[in-house]
């Protein structure tokens, strides 16, 4: 049948050059990795499998499921929305529309919320708000086996997905998922003595929220991203409540954005914190701001 070509074919090799051509033309950043993505998700595969086995047929189920998700990314929907998970440090979590897909910056949140427990209290006492999929939560408990986390959303779609991979990494016992508004929903017997409050607010500025790529925009949840107009309505509220339920000499650490470093040093020290400090993320941009709650017996 010469001049037809089929539009999806077969073989490995050229379903993944047919997907790239699309997925490229649809201004998909990284159109090959996600042509491979998707198809290794449908045929349950790891991306060696393709690279070696470039003439294997798929069968006919398989190529009408990749042409669909090929038709879903053009349309820019988030990859960790179709394939169902995202990969954070060592482990993967579930992740569905409705929950903020963890970003790799976030990992340094999880590192910093680390190195700033307290290296023997028993147990030590975390809260993290806004929990979303659960994975800073999941971060911290997996890199301390003493602590004990409230986890914290005002989504109850969030909270059931959290409460999936809470469960799926075995961390039940360690952590408590609470429906509420910032820290109004944390157990009160914890009042003045939680060791460590962490965050990833929203705070991308309302104004710059249409600047955002469709994949983040158009699909992310918005009240996981909006932050008011200079992105900093949450971190506000979120400091000073958190003095109240931090111990003395304990810690809040939360992800903010770019360029935010000075404003969010400032509202932490006027909320009383002491020696608050920005670092960095791999690419140079304001990411995290930490800060430790005064010792006023001392
Ligand atoms: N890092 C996210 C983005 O810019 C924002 C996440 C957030 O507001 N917490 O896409």
């Amino acid at each position: 049948m010469e001049g037809v070509t089929l539009e999806f074919p077969r073989l490995i090799a050229q379903l993944v050059m047919v997907a790239t051509t699309r997925l490229r033309s649809a201004g998909v950043d990284t159109p090959r990795l996600d042509a491979e993505m998707l198809l290794c998700f449908v045929i349950a595969a790891e991306r060696t499998f393709l690279i070696a086995h470039p003439d294997a047929c798929v069968d006919e189920p398989q190529r009408t499921r990749f042409e669909s998700l090929v038709r879903r990314r053009c349309e820019r929907e988030p990859l960790p929305y179709l394939t169902g998970s995202q990969p954070f440090l060592d482990f993967s979590v579930t992740v569905a529309p409705g929950v903020l897909i963890p970003r790799p910056e976030t990992e340094l949140l999880v590192e910093v919320a680390l190195s700033c427990l307290p290296p023997n209290r028993h147990p030590v006492l975390v809260v993290d708000v806004g929990v979303g999929s659960g994975a800073v939560t999941i971060g911290v408990a997996r890199g301390r086996s003493d602590v004990r986390v409230a986890a914290i959303d005002c989504s109850e779609a969030a909270l059931c997905i959290a409460a999936d991979n809470v469960s799926r990494l075995d961390l039940r016992e360690r952590v408590d998922l609470f429906c509420g508004d910032l820290l109004s929903a944390a157990p009160r017997k914890w009042l003045g003595s939680v060791d460590l409050v962490v965050s990833n607010p929203p705070y991308v500025p309302t104004a710059l929220l249409r600047e955002l790529p469709p994949e983040v925009g158009f699909y992310e949840p918005r009240i996981a991203l909006d932050g008011g107009s200079d992105g900093l309505d949450v971190v506000r509220r979120l400091a000073l409540q958190a003095m109240a339920w931090l111990r003395p000499t304990g810690a809040l650490v939360v992800e903010i954005g770019e360029g935010q470093g000075p404003a969010v040093r400032e509202v932490l020290a006027n909320a009383g914190y002491i020696e608050p400090v920005i670092r960095l993320d791999y690419a140079g941009i304001d990411r995290i701001a930490f800060a430790i709650k005064p010792d006023l017996s001392r």
